[in-house]
């Protein structure tokens, strides 16, 4: 056996997972029942109760004025898509194909967005025509929708985003500041929105988002300083009042070790305190934030069982049926440039002692095909069950899953 100080440091497995019978448990019944249920591994299982608990925490936190909107690409899983309808106040998509997914939920158009650099004719008129606001990436982008929406005899609703020349610090993408393929350059908002306004289109104001995966309270609160002053300052330009703001979001969650959990409170805490003193153009302005992976990362579970215990030169690997097809990021191949482990368990014996350092790899003929390296775990088997956690988001629709035939996993929402 390796010796336990040789271990390399596992994320933190999220708050609130509880153990039923020494066994990992989600939504109240161990995840070995849900490996039953679903009839094969790998599966995903995401739980409603903690997608509810999380819209709670944000609602206790964050001004009433604020409203919620998912970013549907953070799981477009039907079922999670439709849970969300009932939660939050927004939906934001960014394809046709996210469109009809919305449209299958019964989710009302009215409440949807559309985002998203390439956006065809067929889409535009299809958002069009379902009455979607198209937050629009370019000049020619909105030249289009325009004349689609004149061709349909219908006024597009229209709203532009904005690349702004500052960006979320710290975030784990970026995206605002200098040259992007995002929006439309701060500078020619005025023009632009002007002449949308001025050719008839319903106008919806303005969609500002700075970044992903920031955990820094301090960060996010800067940068929602900076988008509501911009915002104000575009409107004076444009002279028009903004019927609408997406604020943008990037609230991140902590995915590896010594990542820790947002201030929550502290950016509540700081949106209070600007609502009570919004620049005037903002006054009547209906407010939001767009979040994906903060809804939905934490509430779900990858399951893949252990096909193969193999030891070579001394280090043990734990084959499992699962891996990078399914699970993208946590093999490390997700836009992050040193590979860290996400929070793994042995779902089956989640409360054991940890007494072996495995490395947990996937099915797949590609050395990237990795979960955890040099994991300190409790001594697992073939057919015992391992458990990647912060699953919920850019899991299932973010990977590879035709790669090697495999097939994609089981997706359940319990
Ligand atoms: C991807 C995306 C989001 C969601 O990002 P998360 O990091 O999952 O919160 C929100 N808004 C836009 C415009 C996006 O492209």
């Amino acid at each position: 056996m390796t010796s336990l100080d040789k271990a390399k440091a596992l994320g933190p497995i999220p708050a609130g997972f509880e153990t039923l019978d020494g066994e990992l448990a989600i939504g109240g019944k161990r995840a070995s029942e849900w490996a039953q249920q679903a009839g094969k591994t790998p599966l995903f299982v995401y739980s409603k109760d903690r997608l509810d608990a999380r819209v709670a925490e944000l609602r206790a936190a964050l001004p009433p004025r604020i409203g919620i909107n998912y970013a549907v690409k953070a799981n477009p899983y039907a079922p999670v898509i439709a849970h969300m309808e009932a939660l939050v106040d927004g939906f934001d998509i960014a394809s046709s194909g996210e469109l009809t997914m919305t449209n299958a939920a019964g989710i009302d158009p009215a409440r949807v967005s559309f985002a998203g650099p390439g956006k065809r004719d067929n889409e535009l008129e299809a958002a069009i025509s379902a009455g979607v606001t198209l937050n629009c990436e370019s000049e020619g982008e909105a030249h289009r929708s325009l004349a689609i929406g004149e061709k349909m005899g219908k006024a597009p609703r229209m709203a532009l985003r904005v690349n702004p020349d500052f960006e979320l610090k710290g975030s784990g993408m970026k995206m605002g500041g200098g040259a992007k393929q995002f929006g439309v350059d701060a500078d020619k908002v005025p023009d632009l929105a002007r002449e949308v306004i001025g050719a008839g289109a319903e106008w919806r104001g303005l969609h500002i988002f700075t970044g992903s995966q920031a955990l820094s309270a301090e960060a996010i609160i800067e940068a929602q300083g900076n988008v509501l002053n911009l915002a104000a300052k575009l409107s004076d330009e444009i002279g028009e009042k903004l019927p609408k703001l997406n604020m943008g979001g990037g609230f991140g969650i902590p995915y590896f070790p010594n990542d820790e959990a947002l201030d929550l409170s502290a950016v509540g805490a700081a949106l209070h305190e600007h609502m009570a003193n919004l620049p005037a153009p903002l006054e009547n302005t209906e407010l939001c934030l767009e979040l994906g992976r903060y809804l939905v990362g934490e509430a779900g579970v990858y399951l893949t069982r252990v096909i193969d215990r193999k030891v070579s030169h001394g280090t043990t690997y734990l084959v499992t049926d699962g891996g990078l097809h399914h699970q993208l990021a946590a093999s490390g191949n997700f836009g992050t440039v040193v590979r860290r482990n996400y929070p793994v368990a042995i779902a089956n014996s989640y409360d054991a002692p940890v007494d072996d350092v495995v490395n947990v790899v996937g099915c797949l003929c590609t050395p990237l095909d990795r979960l955890a390296d040099k994991a300190g775990l409790p001594r697992a088997d073939v057919g015992d069950l391992v458990a990647v956690f912060c699953a919920g988001a850019y899991g299932a629709s973010a990977s590879p899953s035709a790669f090697l035939g495999h097939g994609p996993a089981a997706e359940m929402l319990v």
